[in-house]
């Protein structure tokens, strides 16, 4: 068997495979095993570039592997929240529940009252036309709503609060995601450096080809990004079925990146997290204190979304963080030091991601999760954007990857 990309989706494709005693080859394009699932730890603080979550540890099959890995997690308290305006002044908690509040109200009226194809900004727009001035309700827009789905002006008004999580606490992984893929891929043949740039298929086999020449399989599961399918970055000869095409197009692939801030000194609130309200949405406007993690670690993570992180994508370092400056000084006064250090993502700019994950748009309809999921022949599709229930998350990855396996097992296919 082939398995194309090293992601938790490929990954968890290919255990399940050689767990049931079949011979499997990882064909991974970069350096290093987890896609998405990346911690860079050169300022010597784990920092991860990817997911940082365990969305509900309860059922989790991703709980279960980080425990099985040895991997810490810690749960951070949202509500152990600063909350500072545009100018200076502090939300009281008071305003910050009431603000949240009002978010959950509208999101529930936009979803009731919207339409698969009309999107979260046009029902905002005529429930609520008012509802971005006030900073604090937009800010629970962009980081509760824009942060974990997509962009507002292609996000689905229905289709909105599609997408699971599990029940029990939700956990930081404290030494880095990356242990979890490290733990998946341990033992399993991954050939790095390798992009795949076609996938053939006939009735016997499935031929891929790579720049170090073709490797032939009974079956070959395409664990890929989204993003790389949007681009056509494999060649599928025959074609994908016109239904795949469909769901490839239809589904939404989203841009969120994370910003890692490291000073000499602790300037900031003792709290879990600072949030901000400026005007300008969606960059630098919920801080998680790093030191709730890792102590003494004099750090700040905080993000960016939609056009806000492509645009960021874009500019060099110092004035990524002449921007973060402008909002802590703005925040905790003109004397605030620049960082000693900074780590980014750049997950839109990245060729064999091209964005962060997947979400309803306005073009998606929940089938097309269906279809990506159902085998074209000896070609299996696995990742995030392949599961209904769990898109964008890593326990969808890595689902979709074990439903992947079975799918081939059950075929009874050649070891
Ligand atoms: C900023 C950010 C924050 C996130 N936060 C969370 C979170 O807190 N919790 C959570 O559950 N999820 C989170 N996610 C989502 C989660 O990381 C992904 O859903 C999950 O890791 C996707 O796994 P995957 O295996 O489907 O894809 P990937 O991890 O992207 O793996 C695909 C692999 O395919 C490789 N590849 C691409 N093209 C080729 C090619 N042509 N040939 C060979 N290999 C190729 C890639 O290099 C990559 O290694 C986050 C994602 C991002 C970007």
């Amino acid at each position: 068997m082939i398995v194309v990309g090293a992601g938790v989706a490929g990954l968890a494709a290919a255990r399940a495979l050689v767990d049931a005693g079949r011979s499997v080859i990882v064909l991974e394009a970069t350096a290093q095993v987890g896609g998405r699932v990346r911690t860079d730890r050169s300022l010597g603080v784990p920092f991860d570039l990817g997911a940082s979550w365990i969305h509900g540890t309860d059922g989790n099959p991703v709980a279960d592997l980080a425990a099985a890995a040895g991997a810490p997690a810690v749960e951070l308290d949202f509500s152990d929240v600063t909350a500072i305006d545009e100018g200076g002044d502090r939300w009281t908690l008071d305003e910050f529940g009431q603000a949240e509040q009002a978010y959950e109200e509208l999101m529930a009226a936009v979803v009731d009252e919207g339409d698969d194809d009309v999107s979260v900004a046009t029902m905002i727009a005529s429930l609520e036309p008012d509802w971005f001035e006030h900073r604090l309700q937009a800010f629970f827009t962009s980081t509760y709503l824009v942060f974990d789905t997509g962009d507002l002006d292609r996000l689905s008004s229905a289709l909105a609060d599609e997408g699971e999580v599990f029940g029990g606490p939700e956990v930081v992984m404290t030494d880095g995601y990356d242990r979890i893929a490290t733990h998946l891929a341990a033992g399993l043949d991954v050939r790095l450096g390798l992009p795949v740039t076609a996938v053939g298929r006939d009735d016997e086999r499935a031929v891929v080809t790579t720049a170090a020449g073709e490797f032939v399989a009974s079956d070959v599961v395409v664990a890929v990004p989204l993003g790389a399918l949007q681009a056509n970055a494999i060649t599928f000869s025959p074609a994908l079925p016109a239904g795949h095409l469909d769901a490839i197009d239809g589904i939404g692939f989203n841009a969120v990146d994370k910003f890692l801030f490291v000073w000499d000194e602790t300037f900031w609130d003792d709290t879990d997290f600072v949030v901000y309200t400026p005007t300008r949405r969606d960059v630098f406007n919920w801080f998680l204190d790093v030191n709730s993690l890792h102590p003494g670690s004099n750090a700040l993570m905080t993000f960016a979304y939609a056009d806000e992180a492509r645009m960021l994508e874009t500019l060099p370092d110092d004035e990524v963080i002449t921007l973060a400056m402008s909002h802590l000084r703005d925040m905790y006064g003109g004397d605030v030091p620049a960082p000693v250090a900074m780590r980014r993502s750049a997950w839109a700019s990245d060729p064999f991601t091209r964005g962060a994950y997947s979400f309803t748009s306005i073009d998606t309809s929940m089938e097309h999760f269906d279809v990506l999921a159902t085998p074209v022949g000896r070609l299996h599709l696995a990742g995030e954007h392949t599961h209904r229930q769990y898109f964008s998350t890593v326990h969808g990855a890595y689902l979709s990857g074990r439903r992947a396996a079975e799918q081939i097992l059950s075929n009874g296919s050649a070891p």
